[in-house]
């Protein structure tokens, strides 16, 4: 989840923890975007639930030309994380360089700021640091 500033004062930090929604019926846990309805058994009654925040990268990527919101930050890497609940989050990865990040390499989330707006307003969202 990515929220400005403005958001996160009227929202509160709550709206920042890291959570997935998990079915009524089954029991499948989904990320937190998919709102609308169980991709497993269809039903619409969905919970979230928070995640504990610890995973691991199950595959990765290096972005060297990042759109213009990012500008700044490149080389960065954006995982594929594997959270220990089981749900498959993308996110990007920092505090590493990118060749001492690999498959399997164990990650915790963190708040950080993920961009500046167009109007100069900062906007917050998980990422992900190495778990040592
Ligand atoms: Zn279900």
């Amino acid at each position: 989840m990515t929220v400005s500033a403005i958001e996160f004062t009227r929202l509160g930090p709550p709206k920042l923890r890291l959570h997935g929604q998990q079915c009524d019926s089954c029991g499948t846990l989904m990320p937190w975007w998919e709102t609308k309805y169980c991709y497993s058994c269809g039903s619409r009654e969905i919970t979230p639930v928070p995640l504990e925040g610890k995973g691991e990268i199950s595959n990765y990527t290096v972005v060297y030309y990042p759109p213009r919101d990012f500008l700044g930050q490149e080389p960065y890497v954006v995982g594929h994380i594997t959270m220990d609940e089981g749900v498959l989050l993308p996110a990007p990865v920092v505090d590493v360089a990118p060749e001492e990040v690999e498959v399997g390499t164990r990650v915790k989330a963190t708040l950080r700021r993920m961009k500046l707006g167009h109007e100069g307003d900062i906007y917050y969202g998980q990422k992900f640091v190495v778990d040592s």
